[in-house]
């Protein structure tokens, strides 16, 4: 995360990287980091709102045997949690994804964040989009259920930190 910005809170950090993440299919603005702090500014004032499951869900139709994790065509592809089930996941919850059977079997049921950054050894800032996506917005839900949006957070990998499974 660059220098000047250090998000402490759980609704902090899931808007800096919603916006991070509606902002990198733009070509050429990915580094463009006083546009990803105003998508955050304005997530944070209400001016915008993180948008509901419906464009992720239809990624994942669209992409029957496309994997959501490494990308490749298999042949033999299964739906797999984003979010741990053990944490509880409200039925209607958009949870699933598709992935092939070496990616299903690796991430299983563990948190994505760590899975990818921890076991995976791949950077942070390249979880796959729809499956980050997916993470945020179910974390978003649960934290304000719970009331814990407002509760301190160091990172990604601490989003669901205050929900108990
Ligand atoms: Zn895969």
């Amino acid at each position: 995360m660059p220098a000047p910005f250090v998000p402490k809170k759980v609704e902090d950090i899931i808007y800096y990287y919603y916006a991070k993440l509606v902002i990198a299919p733009s070509a050429g603005l990915q580094r463009n980091y006083g546009f990803i702090i105003d998508t955050y500014k304005r997530l944070k004032s209400g001016d915008i709102e993180m948008s509901h499951y419906d464009r992720e869900i239809q990624r994942v139709a669209e992409t029957p045997n496309e994997c959501a994790f490494c990308g490749s065509r298999a042949r033999k592809c299964q739906p797999v949690h984003v979010v741990p089930k053990s944490l509880g996941i409200p039925p209607g919850m958009h949870n699933l994804v598709i992935a092939c059977e070496d990616c299903a079997k690796s991430k299983q049921d563990k948190d994505l964040i760590y899975w990818w950054c921890e076991e995976l050894g791949k950077p942070r800032d390249e979880v796959p989009r729809v499956p980050l996506g997916l993470y945020l917005k179910i974390a978003y839900e649960m934290n304000k259920v719970n009331f814990s949006l407002k509760k301190k957070c160091n990172g990604l990998a601490e989003v669901f930190r205050h929900i108990n499974g």
